[in-house]
């Protein structure tokens, strides 16, 4: 295990988990900004980790999104920690969860998921349980008409709803439907790897966009279950244009080699992501880490950040 050793009576760390499946463009380098300063702030460590379990995943946008997060000031401890070279460990984990009966393989397309009516109260989208109350023959003739994939794995997941509190979005309560572990392509679910990368460096503080707040209370479950401590939660405005669409390379200039190809510091770049967070004239990371406390935080708008980037 690569990372960070963390003691006991240590706050333990914050992070910033991007997926390396492009550049990272203003939106990801403010929550980065903001990751960085919410743990420096409270005396936490750092941690980076790539997420590159996704086919999508390349080398070249590993080293290009470290390289802008170093421009703008986010330093981390220790070495980079990678989910492609922690596969052992999930897959001892999915062992230990499966011996335990907590896991149960689920044979549903795509096209299965998106015709299945949601169970009653359960919000759009939310796994009905179609396979979890499966007899062996079923299973057994189901998995047979599998074809060019296996099974998923999914958590018979425990609750029907869990609250979380979120230092932007204040108190957050979702269902928690049976998520999946192993998706049936074989590549461990964001869920999954995330939740155990988290617990098994000490992080303590989880700092991301709000897009992935709905998935924070299954998230929570998996803690629970696992035996892990919660971590803090602060959940991110993303960054959207003008016609309240997400931020696209389209849009024009935004991300740091674009700004730059413009004539763009990376100090005013930092300076810009600091105006919209209400920390003017930032300077360098330090700056806004400096000015924005946890009521910083607390006060920053739940509403998108509307940019309109530059064009050449
Ligand atoms: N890898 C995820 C992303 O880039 C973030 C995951 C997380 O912070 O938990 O959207």
């Amino acid at each position: 295990m690569t990372g960070v050793e963390v003691r006991p009576e240590s706050p333990g760390c914050g992070r910033f988990a991007p997926s390396p499946t492009g550049d990272l463009h203003l939106g990801n380098l403010r929550t980065a900004l903001l990751a960085w300063s919410l743990a420096r702030q409270s005396g936490r460590g750092f941690l980076m980790r790539m997420e590159d379990l996704d086919a999508r995943s390349r080398p070249e946008f590993v080293s290009r999104q470290l390289a802008d997060l170093e421009a703008v000031g986010v330093e981390w401890d220790g070495p980079v920690l990678f989910q492609s070279a922690r596969l052992q460990h999930y897959r001892d984990v999915v062992d230990d969860l499966s011996s335990r009966g907590m896991l149960y393989e689920c044979y549903c397309t795509r096209r299965d998921l998106a015709e299945a009516p949601s169970a009653p109260h359960s919000p759009p989208g939310a796994y009905p349980g179609t396979c979890r109350g499966l007899s062996e023959r079923e299973r057994s003739a189901r998995r047979a008409a599998l074809t060019n994939r296996g099974p998923a794995l999914r958590l018979a997941a425990q609750a029907g709803s869990v609250a979380v509190v979120d230092a932007v979005f204040g108190p957050y309560t979702g269902t928690t439907d049976d998520l999946v572990i192993l998706r049936g392509d074989g590549v461990f679910s964001y869920n999954f790897a995330s939740v155990l990368d988290d617990a098994a460096t000490g992080v303590t503080q989880v700092v991301r966009g709000d897009d992935l707040l709905p998935s924070t209370p299954r998230q929570a479950h998996l803690h629970e279950l696992l035996g892990f401590t919660l971590p803090e939660y602060a959940h991110v405005p993303l960054v959207e244009n003008a016609e309240g669409a997400r931020l696209a390379k389209r849009d024009g200039a935004v991300t740091l080699s674009d700004l730059r190809g413009l004539g763009w510091s990376t100090e005013d770049v930092v300076s810009f992501i600091g105006s919209s967070l209400g920390v003017p004239g930032a300077r360098c990371a330090s700056d806004i880490a400096d000015a924005l406390g946890i009521t910083g935080l607390r006060s920053l708008p739940t509403e998108p950040w509307v940019v309109t980037p530059p064009s050449s």
